[in-house]
């Protein structure tokens, strides 16, 4: 296989195959982000990621599911994701879903039909970041989308039987705005009900830009106790109708969560209220990661 540069995936995307039909992110300016600002963005070219998937059959026997990096596969044409899905099919016939990475807008641009046609060629998930239901927030870290534009764009992928996958952050709003950020996103999450959940928790790597101003003292990063506070807020504000799947059992979180909304909320929070008053259920600092 060939790949360029690192390689980024959603954690439920650990054992796919991961062919690059972007390089970077069309949008790398959230301040939050380090994962491409080594890259500039650009299409690779459909004949490369084809002859990728070939060269791959030669290697893996079974594939039951293909993910599409970098940052924003979505942001391709219908056409140019057609033709890579249906040489999928061809080569994979044993392949269960394929996902990407999609912002609001790439999914916004396109038709209902299109994204119909995309999902009857195999398209199951689209990832979604959208870090805060908090419009302030969404500003404060250079998203470049509005909250309504993500609202609308998971109703969307949801309608036409797409899962949306949705990546929140916790402590992303600092100590001031904390409680804003608990409850829009837990407003944002009860009204455009997406079929699964993501929470991380920030943590920063030099080369994103927020880095500098934790440096000046202009950001604060939240304490572990702070997280927990406001990761509570936000669950029990959670309103949904249909299933979702909430976790928040990546390696940058102080306590596992996992669990079906709105059936598991509080015993999820239950654990949290554990976590804030035994700390030593909360994670060491030590053992957390990107
Ligand atoms: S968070 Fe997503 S949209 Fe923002 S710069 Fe990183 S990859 Fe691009």
């Amino acid at each position: 296989m060939r790949y360029e540069g690192n390689i980024f995936r959603p954690p439920s995307e650990a054992y796919s195959l991961i062919v690059q039909v972007t390089i970077g992110c069309t949008h790398n300016k959230c301040t939050f982000c380090s994962m491409f600002k080594d890259k500039e963005f650009r299409v690779r070219n459909v004949q490369e990621v084809l002859e990728d998937l070939d060269m791959a059959r030669k290697y893996y026997r079974h594939v039951e599911k293909i993910f599409l990096a970098d940052g924003d596969a979505l942001c391709l044409s219908t056409h140019k994701l057609l033709t890579i899905l249906e040489h999928i099919k061809k080569v994979f016939p044993e392949c269960k879903r394929v996902g990407a990475y999609g912002t609001p807008q790439d999914v916004l641009i396109k038709s209902p039909e299109e994204l119909i046609q995309l999902r009857k060629r195999g398209l199951g998930i689209i990832y979604i970041g959208a870090e805060s239901g908090s419009q302030k927030v969404l500003e404060s870290v250079n998203k470049g989308v509005t909250r309504e534009q993500i609202i609308e764009a998971v109703k969307k992928i949801e309608a036409v039987g797409i899962k949306a996958s949705v990546t929140f952050i916790s402590g992303l709003a600092g100590p001031e705005n904390m409680e804003e950020h608990a409850l829009e996103t837990a407003s944002m999450i009860s009204q455009m009900e997406p079929s699964y959940v993501g929470l991380l928790t920030l943590m920063v790597e030099p080369a994103a830009p927020i880095y500098k101003e934790i440096q000046e003292g202009r950001f604060k990063i939240l304490s572990a106790e702070e997280v927990l506070g406001e990761t509570a807020l936000m669950l029990k504000n959670i309103n949904v109708t249909k299933n979702c799947v909430f976790r928040s059992n990546h390696a940058s979180n102080y306590v596992s969560l996992k669990g079906d909304l709105p059936q598991d909320k509080e015993r999820m929070m239950n654990q949290l209220k554990r976590a804030m008053e035994n700390t030593n259920l909360i994670k060491d600092e030590r053992f957390r990661a990107l």
